[in-house]
């Protein structure tokens, strides 16, 4: 039985597929088994990240995303180091402890702007930063980490050198890969994953890049459904799996990684209302609130359905804080750093 085989580590890539197609009652028992894992090893603790989009600015032209460079229908925005602050001491009376800084691959962001604005949160806040800004150099990166960036989150999208190039006109496999070695090597916290259902996806690619995530031995591992964005040149060109495989690769994810972070991530909500809160109940252990102010949530449309775009990052606080409470769930104190 397949799921013996994982406990054991002795499992290959066919029987990652083999339960990609589950369904019935052992799809049922594969829920099961993410949640108790996550269960036994993170009890009813829910860690919140807030992110902050501070700035949709980008240089380069990833084919699915709705802020590359070339969508002239965004409105581009940068928020203030005053604002960003403000809002951080905002999410830290909403129980959330750690701060994620997104953005394009924004060059006005120099490491020093970066590494100012780290120190000052640092300094006036208790939160954990993580920092979520693209490809950066070893330099960077090792330059961050001293002025108190404490995690990096880059996706490596697919694990498939195919695919990746397909996809990413501007950017380089081995360079992904390579950046995120850097952020290992240099003991940060780091968070990886890819996106479930790019355009001519086959499911021995999907399960490729699961297991790559457990190869790369990361932290924190995030992964949502590829949404074809019509403002992008994957107009049209939809998802290869069904609704349902989403959230088994969550669920598998959490089996194969049983001490990894493991967040439920937004676009689950633009397929599925209850999408987040289900992955809580399948492997997740860990939600990212939007915290960026209401007004720029319209220029941060990475794909159609984004929720809480009319929303404040009031209302997203109080939100989850009523999910959890649903849930039976707590909100887990402390920074929530890795625990590997
Ligand atoms: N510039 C940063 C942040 C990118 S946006 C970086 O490169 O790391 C954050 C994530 O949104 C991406 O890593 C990608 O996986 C996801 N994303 C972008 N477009 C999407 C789409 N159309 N559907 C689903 N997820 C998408």
């Amino acid at each position: 039985m397949i799921l013996e085989k994982i406990k054991k580590k002795k499992y290959d890539i066919q029987d990652i597929v083999t339960l990609l197609k589950a369904e019935g009652e052992y799809l049922k028992l594969i829920y099961n088994e993410a949640d108790k894992l996550r269960q036994s090893i993170f009890g009813d603790d829910i860690y919140l990240r807030g992110i902050i989009e501070f700035s949709n600015y980008c240089t380069i032209n990833c084919d699915y995303c709705g802020i590359r460079c070339e969508n002239t229908k965004v409105s581009r925005y940068r928020i203030s180091d005053d604002e960003i602050l403000k809002t951080c001491k905002l999410m830290q009376g909403y129980g959330q402890t750690t701060v994620v800084l997104q953005s394009g691959e924004d060059p006005f962001y120099t490491k020093e702007k970066l590494g100012a604005l780290i120190e000052r949160i640092k300094k006036e806040t208790s939160l954990a930063v993580t920092l979520s800004t693209g490809e950066r150099s070893r330099e960077e990166y090792r330059y961050l980490k001293e002025r108190g960036m404490d995690r990096y989150l880059l996706r490596f999208e697919t694990s498939n050198i195919d695919l990746f190039a397909r996809f990413h006109p501007d950017s380089d496999y081995e360079k992904r890969i390579e950046s995120l070695n850097n952020l290992k090597q240099l003991n940060i916290q780091t968070g990886s994953g890819f996106l479930i259902g790019l355009p001519g996806e086959t499911y021995e690619e999907l399960a490729g890049d699961m297991l790559f995530c457990t190869e790369l031995d990361l932290d924190m591992i995030g992964a949502g459904p590829f949404i074809s964005n019509p403002e992008t040149p994957l107009n049209g060109q939809e998802n290869p799996f069904d609704k349902e495989v989403y959230f088994k690769v969550i669920a598998i994810l959490r089996l194969l990684n049983p001490r990894a972070h493991i967040p439920s991530t937004t676009a689950f909500d633009a397929v599925d209302p209850m999408g987040r809160n289900k992955l809580l109940q399948r492997g997740a252990n860990v939600f990212m609130p939007n915290a960026t102010p209401q007004k720029y949530r319209a220029d941060y449309m990475l794909y159609p359905g984004k929720p809480c775009v009319d929303e404040s990052g009031d209302d997203c606080a109080r939100c989850i804080v009523a999910r959890l409470k649903m849930l039976g769930r707590n909100i887990g104190q402390g920074p929530g750093h890795s625990i590997r």
